[in-house]
């Protein structure tokens, strides 16, 4: 095929490559060659998604439900996420106006940055933070502002600093709790000083949830629409991906308010049309009731992992992570060993084959760090450990 002359939009050059979907694919294309990898790179649990969860979508499948939703998604969906977020969040919702079903989180954070910032505008984001937060900053060509969470601040802003990044230009803050990758929880302290900041410069905050039932140590998960004064400047990102491993399903949802929502939808039926019809029939049930029990089991499971990985990694001479909040990264810092986080990365997968996602494409605070994924089986993580001990024996 001959090289096409016509030219690429600027965003193309603008816009890097997942770092994390990067390395899991590099490790699953070395396994397919017959490599035995043992991978820690994407937020991927080992477990697949509850049976009963799969079996509500095949149900809604074989019954016939395969047409488009309203943009907005199904009225017994977006009734679920209401009675879910009274009970569990602290939040009274109208299904009609302050929920719009979304293709996962990662859609719901590019309509909500579609209907808040103009080219220009600036978004303040945790540093380190999700790597796709900048690129999707970028597709509307605002500007990401990247604040510290500091390892001597227990990796949480401080009110100084995330002031000092306000300017005229600023449009919103986007946070994350509990936090890809360094694991922190904000508290009620961090999410009013967070509130405070915000309703002073009138700018929205938009909060991803994606990890909101995955805490630990007694833990909960805030929401800081429930904070005073809040449910009319937040939009809530929640979903499944994480907390139910449903990440080949791409469903979750938004919560804002409803001139938010408004134009969501308008989005929303130009972009995806709506979130999948059986993936939403799935998604209703996981939200139906309280949270069954092989559930709840695998969630103290992961937990034990958590502490298990940073216990083992504690042990190894030149490197150090602390116990999550929450989420289920081992946030592990390297500086110790005198290497860029790429460079050591590169040297386990081949030389240890361990997958390990690099510090810094998270942010200018994440070079010195590289994450890894806890929630693997008990005996990947075993062999895992073992062979980075090797690797910096
Ligand atoms: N937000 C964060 C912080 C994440 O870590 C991820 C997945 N790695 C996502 C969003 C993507 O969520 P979804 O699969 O629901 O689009």
């Amino acid at each position: 095929m001959t090289q096409s002359t016509a030219s690429l939009s600027e965003r193309v050059a603008r816009t890097p490559s997942s770092a994390t979907v990067r390395i899991a694919d590099l490790a699953s294309e070395m396994r397919r060659k017959g490599i035995q990898i043992l991978d820690f790179s994407a937020g991927r649990a080992v477990e697949g998604s509850p049976q009963y969860i799969n079996e509500a979508a095949s149900q809604s499948l074989l019954t016939g439900d395969t047409h488009q939703t309203p943009a907005q998604g199904k009225p017994e969906y977006r009734e679920n996420i209401a009675h879910k977020l009274q009970r569990e969040n602290d939040l009274d919702v109208d299904p009609d106006k302050n929920v719009i079903a979304t293709l996962g989180c990662k859609n719901g954070l590019t309509l909500a940055l579609m209907a808040t910032i103009n080219p220009g505008d600036e978004v303040i984001v945790e540093d380190p933070c999700f790597v796709s937060y900048g690129a999707t900053i970028g597709f509307f060509e605002g500007k990401t502002v990247p604040v510290p969470l500091r390892a001597e601040n227990d990796f949480r802003w401080t009110r100084n600093e995330l002031e000092r990044a306000v300017t005229d230009r600023t449009r919103c803050i986007l946070i994350c709790s509990p936090q890809n990758p360094t694991g922190t929880v904000h508290t009620e302290d961090d999410l009013d000083m967070i509130s405070e900041v915000a309703k002073s410069h009138n700018l929205w905050v938009i909060s991803d949830e994606i990890y909101e039932r995955i805490t630990w140590g007694g833990r909960r998960h805030i929401c800081i629409a429930s904070r005073s004064g809040m449910k009319d400047r937040s939009i809530g990102l929640m979903g499944f991906t994480k907390t139910f491993s449903m990440g080949g399903w791409r469903i979750g949802y938004m919560v804002a308010p409803e001139t938010i929502i408004e134009s969501c939808v308008v989005f929303q039926q130009h972009l995806m049309t709506c979130a999948g019809s059986f993936t939403q029939a799935g998604a209703a049930l996981a939200l139906s009731e309280m949270v069954r029990s092989e559930v709840l089991e695998m969630w103290m499971d992961w937990e034990k992992r958590c502490q298990f990985v940073t216990e083992e990694i504690n042990k190894i001479p030149k490197l150090s992570c602390r116990m999550p909040e929450g989420a289920f990264y081992a946030w592990i810092d390297i500086r110790q060993t005198g290497e860029m986080s790429a460079d050591f990365c590169e040297r386990m997968l081949e030389e240890q084959r361990v997958a390990l996602v690099p510090g810094a494409p998270f942010g200018p605070s994440g070079e010195g760090y590289v994450r890894m994924t806890c929630v693997k089986s008990w005996d990947d993580l075993k062999k895992g450990l073992k062979r980075i001990l090797e690797g910096l024996s």
